[in-house]
């Protein structure tokens, strides 16, 4: 990105006190330009403060725009902190000013509708705090960790932590996202059945209350707001670092696919996986149909050959299951890999013929979707289209339900999106009930599963022909009794909404909000808290 100009001091703080005494709107044809920093208390504004506060065309557009590219808030201002403390300044300054604006913390903005911007508040550029945070300790006997910056991004962890033959054993499929973003959700991936999300694996956290306050929190120091803050959308503090888990690396990683025309044998196939003592690493599964083939953006791991293989069986039967599944390696097992692969297929029940194989180095697994997205290259094909994009958590047992009503008879029959569609099984168990992370609430159900619907669009038209099947779908659910549960949640409008999405987490959440951000300061994008 390019640096934004910096307005001296004394030049943001006239234009401050300009908007602050003058009640006349500026005229402007720059829609941010409208909204005034008259809500600023300038005077709780230290100098230093306001010179890293930017209104250039650049910082606005680009904190008014996410992933997504479905909604535009302008926020008053863009923040770009050197330090932690001016972060805390800032929010402080909010907090005590007697009309307090709002602040949102942007990590990489891979959010789908706004939930890193601010209206007419101010956005935090988490990406400014440009020295790398990332140092990895431990030994041997404790266990290893590293610490990072809520502001770095997963593949960075991944570098630095690989120097020394370790690395998180939790990740995201796309690892262009931030450690604060991903924390603030769940942070999900086909390792997730194992070891459960990134937010299982967090020891300790450093948080920017609404208040202003620094706090280091973990499962026994101020651990009411460590697992508020894990899966709590932003609500309570801002991360500015994370203590998180690491183990050896492997060095490579054999990936396989297996194909299944029949929906219930493959999540019978995926259940027994993942259930399995010394079985694979990572299981994830994906859709293909007449409009998302087998090869996608997300990833290319077929040959040109295989590739109309699978196509046509897909034609054939209008939809087929690729079940995807990941087992590490290195020196230790060398010699032993095959049998173990051999031993984990064993009874299992796909397509005759269909089974693929690929060995790659575990670095470039881990990083796969960069891959695809760099040979998108110039095309610009993330930066130009829309992506309303649905992920949910449904339990177990309406899986078949969901597959005949929403992926078979919406998805499929309307045939309007090239995805990629994904579906896989998740561990109950792994995930701490503590945090505000919410999944589905069948408690007598060990295993749940994910959707994610990757819809991209080419126009607004279609993105809004998409977001309405999305919002068929959540109709869908609620009325034929499939209990889902919104992840990356974007389509609560009432406090309502918020309250069943929640379920018995909301007055606990409700509680932390008034306790760690009683003015309702932190990330506004997320619609959850109003006025
Ligand atoms: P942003 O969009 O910048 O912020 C998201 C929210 O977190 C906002 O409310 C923001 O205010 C808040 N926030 C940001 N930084 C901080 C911080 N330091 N402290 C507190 N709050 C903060 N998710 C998965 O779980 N698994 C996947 O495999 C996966 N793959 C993805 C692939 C792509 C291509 C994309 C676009 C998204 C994917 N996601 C996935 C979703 C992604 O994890 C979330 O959208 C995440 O929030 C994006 O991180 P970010 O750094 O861009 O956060």
């Amino acid at each position: 990105m390019a640096k934004p100009h910096v307005l001296c001091a004394y030049t943001i703080l006239l234009y401050i006190i300009s908007n602050f005494v003058s009640s006349i709107p500026t005229k402007s044809t720059t829609p941010w330009k409208n909204t005034s920093l008259c809500s600023f208390q300038y005077e709780t504004l230290h100098p230093e403060i306001a010179t890293k506060l930017f209104q250039d065309t650049t910082s606005i557009i680009t904190a008014s725009s996410d992933f997504g590219q479905l909604i535009h808030e302008y926020p008053s201002a863009v923040f770009h902190p050197s330090t932690i403390s001016d972060i805390t300044h800032l929010v402080k300054s909010s907090y005590t000013a007697s009309t307090p604006f709002k602040i949102a913390a942007r990590g990489r903005g891979h959010s789908v509708r706004g939930q890193a911007m601010a209206k007419d508040g101010v956005v935090v550029e988490m990406s400014s705090l440009v020295n790398s945070r990332i140092r990895v300790c431990g030994c041997e006997h404790l266990g290893f960790y590293v610490d990072v910056g809520g502001e770095d991004f997963w593949i960075d962890v991944l570098r630095t932590t690989m120097e020394y033959a370790l690395a998180p054993v939790s990740w995201t499929d796309y690892l262009y996202l931030t450690v604060g973003g991903t924390l603030s959700n769940a942070g999900i991936s086909g390792q997730a059945f194992l070891h459960g999300p990134q937010i299982s694996n967090i020891i300790e956290i450093d948080v920017i209350t609404g208040k202003g306050d620094f706090m280091t929190c973990s499962k026994t120091i101020n651990s009411e707001l460590f697992y508020g803050v894990l899966g709590g959308l932003g609500q309570f503090g801002i991360i500015t670092r994370a203590r998180i888990v690491l183990q050896k690396a492997p060095t490579r990683v054999r990936e396989i696919r297996m194909i299944y025309d029949d929906f219930a044998t493959f999540t019978k196939d995926q259940e027994n996986l993942i259930s399995l003592n010394h079985g694979p690493d990572y299981v994830e599964g994906s859709l293909i149909i007449k409009k998302s083939p087998a090869n996608n953006w997300r990833s290319s791991f077929f040959s040109i050959d295989d590739e109309s293989k699978i196509n046509l069986l897909a034609c054939k039967h209008g939809i087929v299951y690729s079940l995807e599944v990941v087992k590490y390696y290195d020196e230790s097992n060398i010699k032993t890999i095959d049998e173990e692969l051999d031993n984990m297929f064993n009874g299992l029940s796909f397509e005759s013929g269909y089974i693929f194989m690929k060995d790659v180095a575990f670095v470039d697994f881990l990083n796969r979707v960069r891959t695809e997205e760099m040979k998108l290259g110039s095309e610009g094909f993330w930066e130009i289209n829309n992506h309303p994009w649905l992920n949910l958590f449904f339990p177990k047992s309406t899986i078949l339900d969901f597959n005949q009503r929403v992926l078979v008879e919406i998805i499929k029959k309307e045939n309007r999106s090239t995805g990629p569609f994904l579906i896989y099984p998740m561990n109950r168990k792994k995930w701490d009930y503590r945090t505000s992370a919410v999944i589905p609430d069948e408690d007598d159900e060990d295993i749940f599963y994910t959707v994610g619907l990757l819809h991209s669009a080419r126009n607004v038209e279609d993105s809004k022909i998409l977001n309405d099947q999305n919002k068929k779908i959540l109709l869908l659910c609620d009325e034929i009794g499939i209990k889902i549960k919104q992840y990356l949640p974007q389509y609560y409008i009432t406090k309502e909404e918020w309250r069943n999405h929640f379920g018995i987490k909301w007055n606990a959440f409700e509680e932390k909000k008034a306790k760690y951000d009683p003015k309702r300061i932190l990330s506004p994008g997320q619609n959850i808290f109003f006025g």
